[in-house]
């Protein structure tokens, strides 16, 4: 490996490490809205819970660039 791309992996590590993605899944939040069925009041309806989102695991961000797919 010459010194020219020893370098260039530096700098891509570097750069890899510095970017990151807002989760696409949360938009950045960390958590994601699940519908879950609740009595409130005498009365059976739907309700939201929230629970850490699957992707980011509740950071909001990807680590590197992620596209969307
Ligand atoms: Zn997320």
């Amino acid at each position: 490996m010459t010194g020219d791309e020893e370098e260039a992996e530096f700098v891509a590590d570097s750069v890899a490490e510095q970017t990151y993605t807002v989760c696409h899944h949360c938009g950045g939040i960390g958590e994601a809205p699940l519908s879950v069925l609740a009595v409130l009041g005498g009365v059976g309806r739907s309700a939201t819970a929230n629970r850490d989102c699957r992707l980011c695991s509740g950071d909001g961000r990807l680590a590197g660039m992620v596209p969307p797919v």
